[in-house]
């Protein structure tokens, strides 16, 4: 007989039916987020568990949004863990999929024992808060409730000063907008490195601040992406509406004290496999005012381009006006890398040493161009034009139709 788990902070799997050793599975629905003309759908993941409760060994079948395992030719990347106590390691367990939404898991059981799977790299959220806190008591850092999520959980902001003053620039780091993509790796390797000695001529001369988990109620709740109130905020960063965003209002709060000079906010592939690469979304640089900043910010592309191998994100996404990387380069003209992508599948260690690699990387551009003082950032006088018109045009006119004319003007031409 077995009973399924589902019942723990962050577990996240929609109704189900349990029939001997047979599991039918539905994954969570959250809801789809259109926003700047594009759909965003984000119910791909999934964290449970499984416990034997007969007296003999069973091999469990478990189909998730499948019935069979006919059609479904791919190897999943799945996590597993005895008991949630213990580290997610990957899973050794038969399994296939399509790529999407349908699993065909095959899985033995002793008597009394308990799995719990993942197709996501899980930490319970209660566990990671703690981590987090304990890895930035470790690099000196400030911890602060900068606010109050839906449900009444502190948003936390870890502050590094800058050793030589309060007009040093900001560097500033998000994850967690997305609860199921193990981004929070990123932001617990850029503390680890900032509690180094290889980061001091960084922390001489920049402030950093990490807010690791802007999502807390999505990590208790399990969610595929959203709030308490069923928002992607990622897309659809409204701060004005702070009755139903909370967490939205309080970031933005927080980023206009900071007026952030640099900021990353890391995401991470999960079930895309080969399909997608780890890298940055990049914006044009004539989004940026002033020559000083553009250069910076064609400098830092470059470091971190040869760091994915040229891998990266343009196009619409990264022009998506309600995103809060839109805003803070409007307002502040803070040079953004949001989203940055880690991609699961190169590994747990892959992923944190690319987070660590890339802000180390962009920070160093800071140093080198002696763009270190907010001021420097936020004064940039308008300058020169792209150099490259037609360039720019190619790029508006992609970004067109992959954003505002998918909602309405593809499905029209079949496509
Ligand atoms: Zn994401």
């Amino acid at each position: 007989m077995l009973k399924l788990l589902d019942d723990f902070p962050g577990a996240n799997i929609g109704p189900g039916q349990v029939d001997g050793n047979r599991v039918r599975l539905r994954l969570r629905r959250d809801p789809v987020t259109r926003a700047d003309g594009a759909r965003h759908d984000y119910n791909y993941h999934f964290v449970f568990g499984l416990q034997n409760q007969g007296p003999a060994p069973c091999r469990a079948q478990v189909g998730i949004e499948a019935e069979g395992p006919q059609g479904l030719s791919q190897r999943p990347l799945l996590y597993a863990a005895a008991t949630l106590e213990e580290e997610f390691a990957p899973a050794n367990v038969g399994a296939r999929y399509d790529g999407g939404r349908a699993y065909w898991l095959e899985l033995d059981l002793a008597a009394g024992q308990s799995l719990y799977l993942a197709n996501t790299y899980f930490q319970p959220p209660a566990r990671l808060a703690a981590r987090l806190a304990e890895l930035a008591a470790a690099g000196g850092a400030r911890a602060e409730a900068y606010g109050h999520s839906l449900q009444g959980r502190d948003l936390v902001a870890y502050h590094y000063p800058a050793a030589q003053g309060p007009e040093q620039a900001c560097v500033f780091i998000t994850s967690g907008f997305h609860p199921p993509e193990p981004d929070t790796l990123a932001s617990q390797a850029v503390m680890q490195w900032l509690a180094s000695p290889q980061a001091s001529e960084a922390r001489q001369r920049l402030s950093f601040c990490l807010a690791p988990m802007v999502n807390p109620d999505g990590f208790f709740l399990g969610t595929q992406g959203h709030n308490a109130a069923g928002v992607n905020f990622y897309w659809e960063f409204r701060p004005e509406r702070a009755e139903r965003i909370p967490e939205a209002a309080a970031l933005w709060a927080l980023a206009q004290r900071l007026q952030p000079a640099l900021y990353f906010d890391f995401h991470a592939y999960t079930f895309q496999g080969a399909a997608k690469a780890a890298g940055p979304y990049l914006k044009p640089q004539w989004h940026y005012r002033g020559l000083a900043v553009r250069t910076l910010a064609a400098d830092m592309e470059r470091r971190l381009l040869e760091f994915t191998g040229g891998a990266c994100m343009r196009g619409a996404s990264p022009l998506a006006l309600t995103t809060l990387q839109s805003r803070l380069t409007r307002r502040f003209n803070t040079v953004t890398f949001a989203k940055y992508h880690l991609h699961l599948g190169q590994g747990l260690e892959a992923c944190r040493e690319h987070g660590r690699q890339v802000v180390a990387a962009a920070a160093l551009a800071m140093l080198d161009a002696d763009l270190t003082r907010t001021a420097d950032i936020l004064a940039a006088p308008y300058g020169r034009q792209p150099r490259d018109p037609l360039r720019s045009l190619a790029g508006w006119s992609q970004a067109l139709w992959e954003g505002p004319s998918k909602g309405f003007l593809r499905p029209l031409l079949g496509r």
